[in-house]
């Protein structure tokens, strides 16, 4: 790309690259120093919507401690999340524990993680709240840098720098390229010359 002038402060469409921790009870339970720094594209709902906009305005090297309220963060505890499954549908490979997690086929074919919350005479319930749920998130983070966001990126609605999973919605679309490219010599010609 040509020179285009490197973001000064964070605001819509700008990738953001930052160290982080995030708090809940006390206790860390998320942080860059395990995970290395995040890089997310401002303004596209990539972060949890309370830290996206404290963070707006912030320069490089800046840092700020953010609280955010649940409505904020993963939504409060929602009471219909929590299933009852009759014991004979439950599968005997499970230990049955309270606080187990597993993996939960769902109707639409997708999968969604679901703890043990309850372990009752005929059946077994299952919480399918975020674990997060409900908790005030207390994060602290660094600006580490700031950059323009590609073409594809904007596109994508994503950054590319750590988050090559997030393409997974884009398989068709990759998949499609592919094929073009596979048809198209055009390109390779030109560059043979
Ligand atoms: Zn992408």
């Amino acid at each position: 790309m040509n020179e285009s002038a490197k973001p000064t402060k964070i605001e819509n469409d700008v990738v953001v690259v930052m160290d982080y921790s995030l708090t809940v009870d006390g206790e860390v339970v998320d942080s860059s120093k395990e995970n290395g720094p995040i890089a997310f594209l401002q303004g596209h709902g990539n972060i949890i919507a309370g830290l996206e906009r404290a963070l707006e305005g912030l320069k490089i090297g800046d840092s700020k401690k953010v609280t955010v309220s649940p409505a904020d963060g993963y939504g409060e505890m929602d009471p219909e999340s929590f299933v009852d499954v009759p014991r004979a549908e439950f599968p005997a490979e499970i230990p049955l524990e309270i606080g187990t997690e597993i993996q939960v086929a769902m109707d639409d074919g997708s999968e969604d993680i679901a703890i043990i919350s309850d372990i009752k005479s005929d059946s077994i319930q299952l919480d399918f709240n975020h674990p997060l749920a409900g908790k005030t998130l207390h994060f602290e983070v660094t600006i580490t840098d700031l950059r323009e966001a590609t073409e594809e990126e904007l596109e994508h609605g994503h950054a590319h720098d750590d988050m090559d999973d997030w393409d997974e919605d884009f398989d068709d679309e990759d998949v499609d390229d592919e094929d073009e490219d596979d048809d198209d010599d055009e390109d390779d010609e030109e560059e043979s010359k």
